[in-house]
């Protein structure tokens, strides 16, 4: 690797010793996307190169260019750090409402049932390790500790500062149904719950058995009230707003919302750093030992959105189509973006990492190439907020889910 520049885009440093966008004119734009092959650019990614020029990013010259997309090296106050795509080794939680699914992803599972697997961690009950590269045996916690912002990018600042990972990336065998159950938001959760953040989180379904549905929000006419008289009852069925759902199917599920995974799907989960559940109702399960599992009814009235009505699911959201890569946003709020991207054969598609925001890519059908790391479905890797110029191209076709909180 060659000796480089530091210089600035944004909060966080990047360097190279290639050509500085403030001397580049259109058509060395048009020699970049002729030279460095078939390119889908991004919405946005015009404008961020724009942004980084005017800031003063460089990009590298066309000889170095492999060298910084698959093994960039970056400078930061005397510090050398490799960054590159990073795969995980997951950790499994045997919940009751789990099965054996997680076995047809090619997940090697213990004995018994397996309810999640976290995918990427980095929390108290659970640190997925490092499983490629330089930093293959790490925790995700101590890379945390060692890249900072550039792991995470500067839009997560407000987590690096609590030293934490901003999200958590699992998969859920819903073979049971879970617990009705409710999480609350940063305030309540950093009040009573030690440090810990809220949760705000996301379902995609990977695949969905006939008839499977979720429960989200109240029916009409709920208070906290009649929904309290209801649990102490144990007939809150007629206050449970029940969703069908079917594979590809997204849910945005804010902190707040009263939710139940109802049996009978596989859910690809994305959410804050957080492991606080309120349950209000566990189906009266028991575990082996004939004890049901804890409910906690007074903080879930504490912070049930009540206000959350029958709510429908909304559709994906078209952004762009360009070269046979097609993306649509799915939810977006104050803590995570998350798109369904998807490749045609032989499709790229094109992206920067200027140091504002971590990306998230995980393959839900096909395989894809991500620099020059494979990643078949259903795995993620992460891509530091730091990493710079990278692709994601397939040779068969795929469809992926992109994470990530760019401004
Ligand atoms: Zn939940």
């Amino acid at each position: 690797m060659q000796a480089a520049r530091t210089q600035q885009c944004g909060p966080s440093r990047h360097h190279d010793s290639g050509i500085n966008f403030e001397h580049a004119n259109d058509s060395y734009f048009k020699y970049i996307l002729n030279n460095w092959g078939v390119w889908t650019i991004p919405s946005g990614f015009l404008h961020l190169i724009w942004s980084c020029r005017r800031s003063g990013i460089s990009f590298p010259s066309p000889a170095n260019r492999a060298a910084y997309t698959a093994d960039m090296v970056v400078f930061d106050e005397g510090r050398m750090a490799k960054l590159y795509p990073l795969m995980f080794s997951p950790v499994f939680k045997d919940y009751p409402w789990g099965g054996r699914n997680l076995e047809k992803l090619g997940r090697d599972i213990p004995d018994g049932i397996v309810a999640e697997s976290w995918e990427i961690a980095g929390h108290n009950n659970g640190v997925t390790i490092v499983s490629n590269g330089e930093y293959a045996g790490k925790p995700l916690t101590a890379l945390i500790s060692g890249l900072g912002s550039d792991l995470v990018g500067s839009n997560y600042a407000w987590a690096l500062e609590r030293g934490k990972f901003p999200l958590l990336i699992k998969i859920l065998d819903a073979n049971q149904p879970l617990s009705v159950q409710v999480h609350p938001n940063d305030t309540y959760a950093l009040e009573n719950e030690g440090n810990e953040l809220g949760k705000t989180e996301m379902w995609v379904v990977l695949n969905a058995k006939p008839g499977a549905e979720v429960i989200l929000g109240v029916t009409k006419g709920t208070t906290l009230e009649s929904f309290r008289e209801a649990i102490a009852a144990g007939r809150l069925d007629s206050y449970l707003h029940h969703v069908p759902v079917k594979t590809g199917d997204h849910i945005c599920v804010p902190a707040g919302s009263l939710h139940a995974i109802m049996g009978g799907s596989l859910i690809a989960e994305i959410q804050q750093n957080s492991d606080t559940t309120y349950r209000v109702y566990d189906w009266n399960r028991v575990d082996a030992d004939g004890q049901p599992r804890s409910l906690h009814v007074d903080q879930a009235l504490d912070v049930i959105n009540f206000a959350q009505v029958e709510p429908e699911l909304c559709p994906p959201k078209p952004l762009s189509k360009n070269g046979g890569v097609s993306r649509w946003l799915l939810c977006q709020n104050e803590y995570f973006t998350v798109e369904r991207v998807t490749l045609e054969p032989k499709a790229v598609f094109a992206g920067i990492c200027t140091g504002d925001s971590l990306e998230i890519w995980g393959v839900i059908d096909g395989s894809a190439m991500v620099n020059d790391l494979l990643v078949n479905a259903v795995q993620f890797t992460l891509l530091p907020a730091a990493l710079g110029v990278f692709t994601v191209r397939s040779e068969d076709g795929a469809t992926l889910l992109r994470v990530h909180h760019h401004c």
